[in-house]
């Protein structure tokens, strides 16, 4: 265990100042906070943390008052990865860091506005490799974020880079220098950052759960299929005889995730004592080694097929994805036509980076309505 600033012990093999490869362009410590706080405050204050509220991963913002938008899940996300990188002695303001900005490249309009992306970017650009939200969110911290007066972006610590950067491809990969060189040399990142991964799908695999009741997508009913739902939900009944509605569903859910965050911990616990690593380079080389139990993942992938057949799939869903994907589509030709439709920052992007990339930051950062209100400021007839 290390002692960082006299409070928190971490694990040896715990991302820390210590260990840390530190910022691209070096900056002096701060006084009054660790590094990794630090980026978490430059996240927190940046324009494209804000524009989370208006995006969504399922449900189209202005469909609901209280569906989670990116950015309650991005909370949701931080709140699982803080109880587990803490019950594990790791740096629990890391997991916090990369949690809040892991989603920050997304575009609007969720995975099908990020489809379209990609598919006009392979269109327009056939070498560029499309568009990725995971390599969008680095791209986003890293260049686009234009806040202080020394950089472009927001010169975070190399292990926050490491924990946005969830996967790339190796063509992808060999354009990024040293952060890219764990996808071509096949090691793992921090366990902070492989923490972050698993928090973020069960958080959505829950909320999504949720969501899908509420919005009347999904029957109660339809939940009996999910061993996991029903074992939690008759062991509710037995405790408390009669609950029903709201308080039914969110009690369940909240034994379902405390049980994956339990398991998860455990499994992981199994894992670090088996490997013994004593350093975060040797963290690098072991096998991923946060994982849930065999017998929890195998549970989370029913979950996940069942939302994918009746949530993701939904006809109404695939009507927004549909309409998504000819916002996105009809946007990018628009600008593709005419550049100089483009707001002057992006014009400039564009003499820098090509206009494909340049019109695929400017759809990126939209949010959902940004999106439809641009697509009616530039299609619909008698608009202005
Ligand atoms: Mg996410």
């Amino acid at each position: 265990m290390i002692a960082v600033s006299g409070m928190t012990e971490f694990a040896g093999y715990a991302v820390g100042a210590h260990n840390s490869r530190g910022r691209t362009r070096p900056e002096p410590p701060p006084k009054e906070r660790s590094e990794f706080q630090r980026d978490r405050d430059r996240i927190v204050h940046s324009t494209a943390f804000r524009r989370l509220e208006y995006k969504t991963q399922v449900f189209v913002n202005h469909e609901g008052d209280l569906f989670r938008t990116r950015l309650t899940h991005s909370l949701e996300v931080a709140q699982i990865a803080r109880s587990i990188a803490r019950a594990l002695a790791l740096n629990e303001d890391l997991v916090e860091t990369i949690a809040l900005a892991h989603d920050l490249g997304h575009t609007p309009f969720g995975h099908a506005g990020q489809d379209a992306l990609n598919a006009c970017m392979l269109r327009h650009a056939p070498d560029s490799g499309g568009f990725e939200h995971n390599l969008q969110s680095l791209r986003t911290v890293d260049l686009l974020e234009e806040r202080y007066a020394a950089f472009d972006g927001l010169n975070l610590c190399f292990e926050t880079r490491e924990g946005i950067l969830k996967h790339c491809r190796p063509d992808r990969a060999r354009e990024l220098g040293e952060l890219g060189r764990r996808f071509l040399e096949d090691r793992r990142p921090s366990l902070e950052a492989q923490i972050c991964d698993l928090a973020d799908e069960i958080a959505y695999n829950h909320h999504d759960v949720d969501d899908g009741l509420r919005s009347g997508l999904l029957a109660l009913e339809q939940l009996d299929a999910i061993a996991a739902f029903a074992r939690h939900r008759d062991q509710v009944l037995g405790e408390h005889a009669g609950l029903g509605g709201r308080r039914l569903i969110h009690e369940t859910l909240r034994r379902m995730i405390g049980a994956l965050v339990g398991d998860l911990i455990a499994a992981t616990r199994s894992n670090i004592d088996r490997a013994a690593p004593r350093t975060l380079a040797d963290v690098h080389a072991a096998p991923r080694l946060v994982a849930f139990s065999g017998e929890m993942r195998a549970e989370q992938r029913i979950l996940k097929s069942f939302l994918n057949d009746n949530l993701y799939r939904h006809f109404q869903v695939l009507r927004m994805t549909n309409k998504a994907r000819r916002i996105v589509t009809d946007l990018f030709d628009a600008f593709m036509e005419e550049v100089e439709l483009l707001p002057p920052q992006y014009q400039r992007r564009a003499v820098q980076d090509g206009a494909p990339r340049a019109v695929a930051d400017y759809i990126a950062g939209m949010t959902d309505r940004y999106a439809m209100r641009e697509h009616r400021r530039l299609f619909a007839v008698g608009e202005i």
